[in-house]
């Protein structure tokens, strides 16, 4: 009954994390009726970030591609000198990167997993970029002294911040784990910049 390029956007609306049918078919009756300029905008806009956003070379943070394709891409936190370089906070996802710099708890840099180890889902430690990690890590001559890991307190959050203690303590870094503050089972993106900062403050070394 519906238009078939109102439908395709539908179907793409609804691929989107937390839309279901309903919203997507909200979304694209909102759009399709007398919106034509915020329609259009939106098209332009998500063509430009898909051809000028990807990821940081050095953490995975989100990062402008830049113009040629030699230079390798560095997200704004990378390439700012001032920070403290002995400090490494390993996060699950961007978005928990963004929530961790909201709370200002952190001055060093990051690192972004992509993934966590899930039994569950089938995810090993062989998917998780253990070795990049290890890269980033010897990269400047060893200046990271302490890896702050703030996974998430999940089961899988756990597992990942034990594995990754055990492969990064022979570099000789010390390794900490955010202190509990951040509801279990809960995502670092829906705790407030208060309780994470808490959660940051206290952190204890991984033994
Ligand atoms: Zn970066």
């Amino acid at each position: 009954v519906l238009p078939t390029h109102l439908q395709e956007l539908i179907t793409l609306l609804s691929r989107l994390p937390g839309v279901g049918e309903r919203t997507a078919q909200r979304y694209a009756l909102f759009l399709a009726t007398g919106r034509d300029d915020l329609c259009a905008s939106l098209g332009e806009s998500m063509g430009r970030v898909a051809h000028n956003v990807g990821s940081c070379t050095r953490c995975g943070n989100i990062a402008d591609r830049p113009e040629d394709n030699t230079t390798r891409a560095l997200c704004s936190i990378c390439q700012d000198t001032k920070r403290d370089p002995s400090l490494l906070c390993i996060v699950h996802r961007v978005q928990d990167l963004l929530s961790v710099e909201r709370s200002h708890a952190v001055r060093g840099y990051y690192f972004v997993l992509g993934r966590l180890l899930s039994p569950l889902e089938g995810i090993g430690a062989d998917q998780l970029p253990v070795e990049e990690l290890k890269q980033r890590i010897r990269l400047n001559d060893s200046e990271v002294q302490e890896v702050l890991i703030a996974t998430p307190p999940s089961v899988d959050g756990e597992a990942t911040a034990l594995l990754l203690s055990q492969q990064l303590k022979p570099l000789g870094v010390s390794v900490s784990r955010i202190a509990s503050g951040v509801p279990h089972g809960g995502d670092l993106e829906y705790a407030d910049p208060v309780t994470i900062g808490r959660a940051i403050a206290g952190r204890r070394d991984i033994e």
